[in-house]
């Protein structure tokens, strides 16, 4: 049963249950959608989990993206289970969990690609694949009920940065043992052909490395290790250093580089007060912020708010990623700042400096006809990339009844030659907001919605319940509704409204009273205005 990622792309969870015996495939994490106003993020609903949680025996990594390991330090407070994941992503993992506090109350063990681990009833053998991270895999779980293969995030190529290519053989040594059930990555379902290796962006870093006439300054994620390693290589053959800005970048090239995955030969590397010893055509600053994410370097370096690091005239700053859905406003304003601080900017399809990291339509089928599952469950996507993915495979001779589009929540049963999908189990967006974890729901989203559209007015009044009036004069509050030294007018009619609407018959109960006025008091304003401020009276007595 999927509890994240179908019907979206991110906060990645799935769930395999035999008897009782429950593991866990991913814990990640989703970042808001701009309507999603002050969420911090969001995490999969694993409300299901919570009845059967001696059940849980472990969870099972398949790379280091927050999509996938963002919601563990949540996941682990709940549930006392082992992590098991390949070495790189442990790495990250950790570095997450110490900055969450987790750390030291999490079991975390180390799996490769090409072992098997027994875990309950079931066998767990992590495969290679290739993705934007190193160090991912796809994983087969053989269950009593016959093999599953959950792809991970992967992508087939022939070239990647650390010579690696995902396991083809291992997956036809599945294919020869019966699969009975292949979950396959969807995120670029849509997209036809294949999805090119990341090798191609060595000529775009070449290329721009030999034009910037002064530093360069390159923002990526910070988990995308493999594009760190390549502005290395690159830059190593331009005679240009390296000086890595923000904290986890920092903190994931250290780790990274700890553990043998990321190659950045000691002279290279400088600090960032260093910077200034040398000739800008010798610099490269690699850093964070490319989804314009306010505290990042990229947007402080456009504010000018960076404590060390200002731009300057001829810096080329180059953004290596795509932008999340959702994050092209503030992308682009950064964008725009750092124009306006002359420097010259790289970004979107243009500059041709990203590659995704998802198999595209030719990839996507060889997988399908090199496994030949029973079943097959399209994840990882939207309902889109779901649906386009379930045509490749039916297209590839797989019958409809055996091809399952769910999104989260929707349970598959396997159960010797049939697959059936039951009723969905109850799943919202889990907010996390501040130190809030899902006491913010849909009602409180409606509510900072409303008061986002026109703030809010408050009328505060002494009310004699036994005379049936207001004594004294009301005070009218507001915020983000009128700008206030402007508006007295407005705001002393609104009293009147209020004292009006208050006078009524002796020993009408206060909430009463509140009530009409809210109504009075709404209906004038939005006679002024046009706008529907949110309302609220406070009586008390007189
Ligand atoms: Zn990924
Ligand atoms: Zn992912």
């Amino acid at each position: 049963m999927p509890l994240g990622g179908l019907g979206e792309v991110g906060k990645n969870m799935t769930i395999i249950e035999y008897g009782r015996n429950i593991i866990v495939i991913d814990a990640g994490m989703m970042f808001p959608e701009s309507d999603m106003l002050g969420v911090d993020y969001i995490l999969p609903d694993w409300g299901y989990l919570r009845d059967k949680k001696e059940f849980v025996r472990a969870v099972l990594i398949t790379h280091g993206h927050l999509d996938h390991i963002g919601g563990l330090a949540h996941f682990l407070s709940e549930f006392d289970v082992p992590v098991y994941a390949t070495r790189l992503t442990r790495g990250l993992i950790e570095v997450k969990l110490r900055e969450e506090r987790m750390l030291e109350r999490a079991t975390l063990h180390t799996y490769a690609a090409g072992d098997a681990i027994s875990i309950g009833p079931f066998t767990v053998e992590p495969y290679h694949v290739c993705h934007s991270i190193p160090d991912s895999v796809g994983l087969g779980i053989t269950t009593p009920a016959g093999l599953i293969v959950h792809s991970g995030d992967f992508k087939l190529d022939h070239t990647p940065v650390d010579g690696w290519p995902t396991d083809q053989a291992k997956l036809a040594e599945f294919s020869g043992r019966g699969v009975l059930a292949l979950l396959s990555d969807s995120t670029n379902a849509d997209q036809p052909g294949s999805t090119p290796s990341e090798a191609v962006l060595n000529d775009a870093f070449h290329q721009i490395m030999r034009q910037a006439p002064g530093r360069l300054i390159i923002a990526t994620f910070s988990s995308l290790i493999s594009r760190v390693q390549q502005v290395v290589n690159v830059a190593q053959l331009h005679n240009r250093k390296i000086a890595i800005a923000g904290r986890s970048m920092v903190e994931n090239t250290k780790m990274a580089r700890e553990l043998g995955y990321l190659d950045i030969p000691k002279e290279m590397l400088i600090d960032l007060d260093e910077i200034e010893k040398l000739p800008p055509r010798q610099v490269v600053i690699i850093t964070t912020g490319s989804q314009g994410e306010p505290m990042a370097v990229l947007n402080r370096l456009a504010t000018g708010t960076h404590r060390s690091l200002q731009i300057q005239e001829y810096d080329t700053v180059l953004l290596s990623s795509h932008t999340i859905p959702g994050n092209e406003e503030t992308t682009y304003s950064v964008i725009n700042r750092l124009f306006q601080k002359g420097a010259d900017v790289y970004y979107g399809h243009s500059a041709q400096a990203h590659v995704s990291g998802h198999a595209s339509q030719e990839e996507l089928k060889l997988i399908i006809n090199l496994l030949r599952p029973s079943y097959f469950v399209p994840v990882h996507g939207e309902l889109r990339h779901l649906v386009q993915h379930a045509k490749l495979a039916h297209e590839l001779g797989i019958a409809k009844k055996d091809i399952a589009v769910i999104e989260n929540g929707y349970p598959l049963t396997f159960d010797g030659d049939r697959m059936q999908i039951g009723k969905r189990v109850p799943g919202d967006y889990v907010f996390v907001d501040g130190s809030l974890v899902g006491e913010v729901g849909p009602t409180v989203m409606s509510q900072r919605d409303e008061l986002a559209q026109s703030g809010f007015v408050t009328a505060v009044a002494r009310y004699d319940r036994k005379a049936g009036k207001m004594v004294g004069k009301p005070r009218i509050i507001t915020q983000g509704f009128v700008y206030v030294p402007d508006a007295e007018d407005l705001l002393s009619r609104a009293g009147d409204v209020v004292r009006q609407a208050a006078s009524v018959k002796r020993g009408t109960a206060p909430r009463k009273v509140e009530e009409k006025i809210e109504r009075a008091l709404s209906s004038f304003l939005y006679q002024e205005t046009r706008r529907k401020p949110v309302v609220t009276v406070a009586l008390t007595k007189a």
